[in-house]
Formats: C-alpha cells, structure tokens, sequence
C-alpha cells in the first residue's frame, strides 16, 4: 500500500505532481481543497460556512477536514493506497492521521516535502487557471502548463477560470498561513525520521519536479 503525503506551500505544483503519482501508481489523488470544494459546490448547509473561510485562505477546522477525509480513505479504491494533497496542514491533523491509520491497519506513509521559495510560489499562484468544467489545471507562468489556445482548456474545450483565492492578498495570506501552521510539520516529519525533501527550482519543469519525486518514492 502506498501512503504519501505532499507537503508543500501553495502553488508549489502539489495537484500536479498528485496527478502524476496518482496515474503511475495507480492510487487515487486526494485533495482536501477539492473535498472542500465539491462540498461548497453541493449548496449544502455545511458547504456555505466553509465558503468565506476559504475565500480568505483561512484554515477549516480540524473537526470538518478529518471527517470529511476519513470518509474518502474508507472508500474501495484506496485499498492499494492513496496521496494525499493538501492535508495534514497543522501537526494536530498530523497526529490525528497518525492514530486513524493505525486504527484502519493502512501502511505508514511515505511523506515528501516539496520546498518553493516564496517569490516563486505567489508568482505561480497568480498565473495559475482551472478548467471551469474538468478541472485541469494549467500555469501561465510555466511554459510547459500553459493552454495550447488562451483561456481554453486543452483537453475539454471549455474556459479556464481564475480559482477565487488565487489572488496576490489571499496568495500572500495563504503562504503566511502555510509557514506558520505547516512548516512545524516538517519539523514534525523529520523528527520520526520519515521526511523526504526535495527543492523547487525556477528552472525546474514538472517533468523534472515528477523524477525527483519518484526518486524519493522509489528509495
Ligand atoms: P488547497 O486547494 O489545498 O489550496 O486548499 C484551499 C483551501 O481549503 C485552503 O486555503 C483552506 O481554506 C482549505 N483547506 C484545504 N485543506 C485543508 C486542511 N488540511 N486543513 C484546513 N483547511 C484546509
């Protein structure tokens, strides 16, 4: 069973480089922001309280994140095992995850941090567009993720869209957020001896960010 964890600032490429695991692996990506996401989509009660919060890049509650995670790792395809994108964000999540897996007998996990710089990650945050319709994601700032044709999507034909928070204020706010409640879990990673670490050039394709990863995986 392969349990991974990305760890990394927004925009760092983390739905990207899931994508990738996700398909050479053959495990299910799963995003916590997308969960999110799908639950604002649905109109329901608890969907509208989560909207304002994410809109300013503030944190969901702990309580609201684990449940709506453990419902998702119970489900049959992540029974070879699954990457997580986005969660733990905080150590409490962290030691939460830690108990959970071991109640259910999954397999440790394997976690890796994915190191930006700051300039760097508001810079691909701001550039980047979603399909309004398949979600792909696509990067102006990156040669290599950039649309064939402006503002529509390769694969499906339909507009790309800017995503609500990815603006330079909730950018800044969520890498702020980001360095004051995660990076005590890389500090929390390394001292179980478990943190894989690599680091996010300018120059770096995703091609090149994917091999240093499956480097990590494969050690
Ligand atoms: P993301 O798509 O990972 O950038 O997440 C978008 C937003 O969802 C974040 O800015 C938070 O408001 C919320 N969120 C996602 N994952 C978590 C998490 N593990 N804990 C708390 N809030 C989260």
């Amino acid at each position: 069973m392969k349990n991974i964890i990305l760890i990394a600032p927004p925009a760092a490429g983390k739905g990207t480089q899931s994508k990738l695991i996700s398909e050479t692996y053959n495990i299910p990506h799963i995003s916590t922001g997308d969960l999110l996401r799908e639950e604002v989509a649905s109109g329901s009660m608890l969907g509208k309280s989560l909207k304002s919060d994410m809109d300013h890049g503030n944190l969901i509650s702990d309580d609201i994140i684990i449940n709506l995670l453990r419902s998702r790792i119970l489900k049959a395809d992540c029974n070879n095992g699954f990457i997580l994108d986005g969660f733990p964000r905080t150590t409490l999540q962290a030691d939460v995850y830690d108990n959970m897996i071991r109640e259910l007998s999954y397999d440790d996990c394997t976690v890796i941090f994915m190191d930006i710089d700051r300039d760097l990650a508001l810079k691909r945050t701001i550039s980047r567009l979603i399909c309004s319709s398949c979600g792909e994601s696509y990067n102006t700032s990156v040669e290599a993720l950039m649309p064939r044709i402006s503002g529509i999507c390769n694969k499906c034909g339909h507009a790309l869209t800017k995503r609500s928070d990815d603006n330079i204020e909730t950018a800044s706010v969520r890498y702020d957020t980001y360095l004051k409640n995660t990076q005590p879990l890389i500090d929390y990673y390394k001292n179980k001896g478990i943190l894989k670490e690599l680091k996010i050039i300018e120059s770096d394709t995703y091609l090149d960010v994917f091999d240093k990863i499956k480097k990590l995986i494969n050690e």
